[in-house]
């Protein structure tokens, strides 16, 4: 009987450095002459596509794609030993079942993505995967209001508004168009869309706190 493989979740708001941890792992996995698949989602196109790009431009190859059974159509053409995934949020709650498939395949498996949506909601598929990994690394970013620990990040739009009212703490914030567990590229973004939140200054939420 095949050993089943381990699951690694690396889990954060945007800007807490899991793609920088995806890239680490993955460059170790390749010194080790493991075989690693990396995929990205077709979806970004922050830069090259066919890379990994972290927001500090450090980047490597990754083969992009669009759906999960593309996922697993590419597994199947080597005898892979890890497959690592980037903005898993993107593929959604179908990639569950596949991973489990390589897992009991004897793949090891690291699903990197956003746990939490830019209005403070779980952000499936990575709060399912986190219950069930044998290695879960939960980063937080750095709040750009204050420099705590920020465990969100929310829509710049929804942080000038809440901050020229002077009230950051306590308004109610604009009601989105976009729903946030959306596939959409305007998901995508940098410091120009996005900003990591402490608890405290986090202003996204669809409900007043
Ligand atoms: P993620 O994939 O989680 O969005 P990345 O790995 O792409 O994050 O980028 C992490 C890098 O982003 C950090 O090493 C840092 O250089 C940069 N950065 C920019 N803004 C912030 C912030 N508010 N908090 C933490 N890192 C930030
Ligand atoms: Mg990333």
């Amino acid at each position: 009987m095949t050993d089943t493989g381990r699951l690694t979740v690396i889990a954060g708001p945007m800007f807490s450095g899991k793609s920088e941890e995806l890239m680490r792992r993955v460059r170790r996995a390749t010194i080790a002459e493991i075989d690693v698949l990396v995929v990205s989602h077709s979806l970004d196109t922050r830069s090259d596509i066919s890379t990994i790009t972290s927001h500090t431009g450090v980047n490597i190859p990754a083969v992009p794609l669009g759906d999960v059974s593309s996922i697993a159509e590419a597994a199947r053409q080597k005898d892979y030993d890890l497959i690592a995934i980037d903005e898993a949020q993107f593929f959604g709650p179908e990639l569950i079942p596949t991973v489990d498939e390589f897992l009991h395949q004897g793949i090891g498996v690291i699903v990197e993505g956003l746990c939490v949506t830019f209005d403070g909601q779980p952000f499936e598929p990575l709060p399912s995967f986190m219950a069930v990994a044998e290695e879960v690394l939960r980063l937080t970013a750095v709040c750009t209001v204050c420099g705590k620990d920020a465990v969100f990040h929310q829509r710049l739009e929804q942080t000038e508004s809440q901050i020229d009212s002077n009230s950051a703490t306590s308004a109610q914030a604009p009601a989105s168009t976009l729903a946030a567990t959306a596939i959409d590229a305007s998901h995508i973004g940098g410091l120009d869309t996005y900003v990591a939140r402490c608890r405290q200054h986090f202003t996204g939420g669809s409900q007043e706190a």
